[in-house]
């Protein structure tokens, strides 16, 4: 770590939201309401649902950023208005690149809601820059097999997107950026490479330890802005250390953002508004 390196460390309490669904949010929160290039993280659950408690997001719209959902634990079901539809498990990823514009629904699946069950795993907000705000709509989705797994040395690392340990992720991130789920034995430590200049986040899920030699403990989130070309996360002896880790080059632009819509003005922002009104976003197709 250079000496220029700055690091804050957030609480991530665990909150419910509108609807019922509980997550533990970094940011936005405590006046942080972004971390260029990343808008919003959420750790959803871990909670154990009983029989037809299940609970998820009904048809709604985004423009203008990324969604990424990281699957733990549990089942999650989407369709979207342009007839792109499937099913996340534990330890699959989907990344959508919400663009222009879509509408979409991620409900639990009809066995989660049927027999209840655990869910956890996580949503991550990614901006989109100016150029491609408007772009087509893409789906990325790996299942957890697909996606390269590091295991040697007390270190269990899934690489979602970017590397770790010369093994790479399919996913095609529009903003060079990195996402690993780590889990580290006591006493294990890993080093893995972000591009230089990114803003980095250690979101604890569990244990104790540090990034970058600052004390990390679970349900905390580490926020490193203008990184180096690599990081360190190490475990307590004492005990493990399960890390969502992000990094992400800043775009440097400005943010105009409300509710599902995250755009560079507030001119965009009211279009946005206005094409959803008016229907340009289109509908999910359903059949009955
Ligand atoms: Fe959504």
């Amino acid at each position: 770590m250079n000496s220029k390196q700055k690091i804050s460390v957030v609480p991530a309490p665990q909150v419910v939201e509108g609807g019922g669904f509980v997550v533990r949010r970094p940011f936005p929160a405590h006046g942080i309401s972004y971390v260029d290039p990343f808008l919003l993280i959420d750790e959803m659950g871990p909670v154990e649902y009983a029989p037809g408690k299940a609970i998820g997001a009904p048809d709604h719209p985004h423009r203008g950023f990324e969604t990424v959902t990281y699957i733990i634990d549990g089942q999650m079901e989407h369709e979207d208005s342009h007839g792109h539809r499937g099913s996340i498990r534990s330890g699959d990823v989907q990344w959508m690149t919400a663009g222009a514009g879509v509408i979409h629904s991620e409900m639990p699946s009809q066995e989660m809601l049927d027999r209840g069950g655990r869910m956890h795993g996580f949503q991550i907000w990614i901006n989109l820059p100016r150029e491609k705000k408007m772009s087509q709509p893409r789906y990325q989705e790996y299942n957890g097999g697909d996606l390269p797994l590091v295991e040697d040395d007390g270190r269990w690392i899934r690489v979602i997107a970017g590397e770790a340990y010369g093994r790479k992720s399919p996913i095609e991130t529009t903003v060079p950026a990195t996402m690993l789920h780590v889990k580290l034995g006591p006493g294990a430590e890993a080093t893995v490479p972000v591009a230089a200049g990114s803003n980095v986040i250690a979101h604890a899920i569990s244990g104790a330890g540090s990034f970058e030699e600052t004390a990390l403990t679970e349900h905390n989130a580490a926020i490193l802005q203008n990184s180096a070309d690599a990081v360190t996360l190490r475990a307590d002896d004492a005990g493990g250390l399960e890390v969502l880790l992000l990094a992400g080059l800043p775009l440097g632009e400005p943010v105009a953002r409300y509710g599902p819509f995250v755009m560079n003005t507030m001119n965009e922002l009211e279009r946005a508004f206005e094409d959803y009104r008016s229907g340009n976003f289109g509908e999910i197709a359903r059949a009955n």
